[in-house]
Formats: structure tokens, sequence, C-alpha cells
């Protein structure tokens, strides 16, 4: 009955309220604004953010430019000890946040803790970094020179990020953009406002450790923008702002990649992506059931990293096929923070475009197991589904598509060198994975012909990648690399120096010009 309903599935707005006090963000920012907050758990209204206009979001990019020529002055490591004090922030504040995560964005609960142990991660490699930014000794033709290459802050860095990572992409940009000495500006996700509001708290909070130890922070350092596409639309167009880096879906990036390119401002483009993974006649099947369960049904399919396209050889198939099957119908979907492996889609729009790809991929004649609603008393307003396996005989329509929810398409195949062809012809180019225990197979796939796509693993799934190596992908997913290894420089702007520290006027490749 409806009592027992509710209470099993007690109001979260309550609990939302007191993570935003414990997190430390001030009321008035979500009371009473025009911006309606939902929880995707039950669809419940949880909080009304303020939203900001046009004019306030160029004043803060105005000064957040201002904070940029202070910023940039200041030691690298001293930018670092402010990342640092944001990463213990993030240490303490880990079990609040990560709740806040799986309640605003839907996540099932080692999910949001994860986003917030992500963003741990990024910060303390950011630290390690500010003691480095290095460049280059270059040999120079000429006598008693030299030559080399310096890296310097950029400037205003201007972030626009997802619901699905609602924070911890963010962390990927701010921690890197800080160090390297930009300013950064943040229009987030409309889905995920609080997230947001509490991530920019604890940044403050860190802001004021740095000045009570005596560092020099200017104000305007980093600035939270929430509003709809018009306010990213702000950020994109202001020349003030030379570095965007946009996370969300291709159409998103198709907008906004030629604004940028009109006034010659760098895009870091983290789009959509259609990943893959070839399961080979040697593949390990246990370790395979693992790995395909994790990155397809995983966040409910909605991470740019889920795997969405499984080819599977015709030797594995009968033997491999009936045990995802009996998976996909026994996973636990249900509310998150339950203990359930499969929370809910972000909303019906969500719902509506999954029913959609899968009447297309019925009506191509596809087998579908899954993908009806799923009913969870107390929350008839929220978007529960079972994921759906589909196995259909061609890579065609909805299967060449991104739709941002738990739908595997599997696919049988028999040649390699076919397989390769068929795992690159789609548009995407992110994430890819292939589970076999040979070595040719294996080194191909990562080979010059192999996956074409940014991130290519073996004998694991796509998603769940590490902050260590550069993250992103090619063709629609934009071409970005955030994170580790060198992405770094996408937030600093490279100087070629070269020193004559000698008597005499060489020119370089023999010229002569003697006044
Ligand atoms: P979305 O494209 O609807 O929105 C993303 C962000 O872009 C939001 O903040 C939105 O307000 C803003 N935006 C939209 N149009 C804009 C415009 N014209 N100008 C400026 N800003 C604009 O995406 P979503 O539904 O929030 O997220 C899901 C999508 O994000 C999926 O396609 C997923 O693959 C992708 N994604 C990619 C990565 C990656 O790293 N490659 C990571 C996470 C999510």
């Amino acid at each position: 009955d409806k009592q027992s309903a509710h209470a099993k599935n007690p109001s979260l707005k309550a609990e939302v309220d007191a993570l935003l006090v414990e997190l430390g963000v001030e009321p008035a920012s979500y009371t009473g604004g025009t911006l309606v907050a939902k929880t995707p758990i039950n669809g419940e209204t949880v909080a009304q953010v303020r939203q900001v206009d046009a004019n306030s979001a160029t004043a803060a990019i105005e000064k957040a430019h201002a904070a940029f020529l202070q910023w940039r002055l200041v030691p690298a490591p001293k930018r670092g000890e402010l990342v640092r004090l944001l990463g213990e922030e993030l240490r303490s504040n880990k079990r609040a946040l990560g709740r806040l995560v799986s309640i605003e964005a839907g996540k099932i609960e080692s999910e949001g803790l994860g986003e917030v142990q992500e963003m741990i991660d990024i910060c303390d490699y950011a630290v390690g970094l500010s003691r480095q930014l290095y460049g280059l000794t270059i040999a120079t033709e000429r006598h008693e020179h030299r030559m080399a290459e310096t890296w310097h802050p950029l400037g205003v860095t201007g972030i626009i990020s997802a619901f699905n990572f609602p924070v911890a992409v963010w962390s990927w940009n701010a921690a890197l953009a800080l160090v390297c000495g930009n300013s950064i500006v943040w229009k987030p996700s409309e889905k995920t406002p609080l997230t947001a509001l509490a991530t920019d708290a604890l940044f403050g909070r860190a802001l004021r450790r740095f000045k009570a130890e005596g560092g020099s922070a200017p104000d305007g350092l980093s600035a939270v923008l929430i509003g709809g596409r018009e306010i990213g639309e702000t950020l994109v167009n202001n020349t003030r702002v030379p570095v965007v880096s946009a996370t969300g879906s291709t159409a998103m990036g198709r907008a906004v990649a030629p604004k940028l390119a009109q006034r010659f401002a760098r895009a870091i483009l983290e789009l959509g992506g259609n990943n893959a993974a070839i399961v080979t006649p040697t593949a390990d099947l246990d370790l395979t059931l693992r790995g395909v369960a994790f990155a397809a049904m995983g966040t409910a399919g909605q991470r740019c990293t889920t795997l969405r396209r499984l080819f599977v050889h015709e030797s594995v198939y009968d033997s491999f096929v009936p045990r995802l099957k009996k998976v996909y119908a026994s996973v636990s979907v249900g509310n998150p923070l339950a203990g359930n492996l499969v929370g809910p889609l972000i909303d019906g729009l969500a719902y509506e475009a999954m029913q959609r790809a899968l009447g297309e991929a019925k009506a191509a004649g596809a087998g579908i197991v899954g993908g009806d609603r799923v009913n969870v008393a107390g929350a008839e307003a929220a978007f529960y589904v079972r994921p759906a396996l589909v196995e259909i005989g061609g890579q065609t329509g909805s299967v060449e598509r991104e739709t941002f929810a738990p739908i595997l398409y599997v696919i049988k195949y028999r040649d390699f060198d076919a397989v390769i062809e068929l795992h690159n012809a789609v548009p995407q180019g992110l994430s890819s994975s292939i589970f076999t225990n040979d070595l040719r197979e294996a080194e191909a796939f990562l080979s010059a012909r192999g996956s074409d796509c940014g991130i290519a693993n073996v004998n694991i799934g796509p998603s769940g990648a590490e902050i260590g190596g550069a993250f992103g992908g090619e063709k629609e997913t934009g071409g970005g690399r955030e994170s580790g290894s060198d992405a770094w420089k996408a937030y600093m702007r490279r100087a070629t120096n070269t020193v004559n520290y000698g008597r005499t006027l060489p020119l370089a490749q023999g010229v002569k010009f003697d006044v």
C-alpha cells in the first residue's frame, strides 16, 4: 500500500537539505530560484536553484580575466598548494559529496563515491604537475645560442559539463587549469546544479585555508554559472575565454566548435561515444561476462564510455550470449541508494529516446531482451528500465548512434579483419576493447590498423578510465584530451625562445644581412 511504499522511499529533499548545509552551500543559492532541481531516484523536486543572467555571466568572466592576470604571477608550486587543499576538502567531504552525486545523478553509492575519488586523484596528480610543467631545450645551429620551449598560463578556462559526471569533469579541467596559472569559469549541466554548488563551496573552503596560510589568490579565480545552454553560449562567445573545455553530446559540440573556431579559441571537446568490445574465440568468458556487464549496464548506460556494441565470435556466441542474457534478466534495477546495481535514467526524455531506439531495432528484425520500464514503489515519477540486450544482424540505424541509455547491441562475427572494420565504421571514436588471449589479435587491435578510438583496452571493458592517462576520443567524440599524460598542455601557451649569449649575430640558414 501507499504508506509502506513511502516508508521504503522516504523523501530525499530533507537529506539533500542536510547535505547542502554540511557541504557549506549558501541556502539562498538553492531556494526560491527558477531552476527546478529534481532527483531521478524518485522524481521529487529537491531544490529551486537561482540562475545567472547573461550580464552577470559576462561580469564573472571579466572578473575571472582580472584574476588570471594576478594568478599567472603566483609560482606554480604555490598554485599547486591551493589544489592540494582542494583535494583535502574533497577527502574529508567524500561521503557527503558522493551521496549528493548519487541523489542528483541517480548513481549507485560506490559510483557516487568513485566520482569524488576521481576528483581527489586528479588533485593529487595536479599537485605533482605543479612542480613540473616543463619545456624542452632544443639544439640550435647558431654559435653561442640557446633554444628552448617554455609554457605559460593561457587565460580564463571555460568549462561546460554534462549531467552524467556532474563534478568529476569539472575537476579534471579545474585542477589542471589552476596549476597551469589559469582562472576557471564553469557552466555545469542544468540537470545537476546542486553538486556544482557543493563543489564550488568546497573550493571556497580550500581558498580560505589557502589564504589563511598566507597564500595569495585573487577574487574571481573560480566561478560557477548556473543556467542553461544560453549561459554556455555566453562562455563560448566571450573573447576573454581563450580555451573552452566542453563535455556533452555531439550535437552540443557541433554547435560550440564553429563558434570557438571563428574567434580562434581553443576547444577541448569531449563528446558522445558509441563504444564497442570484441569477444574473440580465445576470450576468458568468465572475465568477459563481468567486464561486459559492468561496462554496458553500469550507471544505467549513462557513461560516455558505456559499452554499446558487442561483437561476439560465432564460435563462442552460443556459449556466451545466453549467459549474458541471464545476467540482463537478473541484474537488480531500483533505488541506487538501496544496494541495486542499476539506477534510474536521468529523465523521461532519456526513457523516450531509449524506447525509440528499441522500436527502430525491433523494426529491423532484432531480438530484444529487457528494455521495459520497471516500476519502483514510491518512485512512480522516476524512469527505471531493465537494461536491454539487442541481438541484431547488422550495424545500421540506431546501432550507429549513441542512445544515452542501457542498450547493448550484440552482433555475431566470423572474420577478425572484418570485425575491426565494422568496429571502426561508426561516427564516434571514444573507447573500445577486445577480450582475447591471442597475442596477435590483442596487438593488432592496439595497432595502427586496429581500433580508431582514443581509448583501446585489452581484457577490460571500455569504461572506467584512470586519471593518469589522457582521456578523450576521435571523430565525432571531438578529439579533446583531458586528465593525465600531457593533457595539461592544452591549458597553457607554448613559447619558443632563442637566446644569443655571444657577441656576433649569425643568422639562421646562412642568410647574410650586413648593414
Ligand atoms: P548535453 O549536450 O545535453 O549538455 C552538456 C552541456 O552542454 C550542458 O551543460 C548544456 O547546458 C551545455 N550546452 C548544450 N548546448 C550548448 C550550446 N549550444 N552552447 C553551449 N553550451 C551548451 O549533454 P548531457 O545530456 O548533459 O550529457 C550526455 C552526453 O555527454 C552524452 O552524449 C555523453 O556521451 C557525453 N559525455 C561525454 C564525455 C566525454 O568525456 N567524452 C563525458 C561525459 C558525457
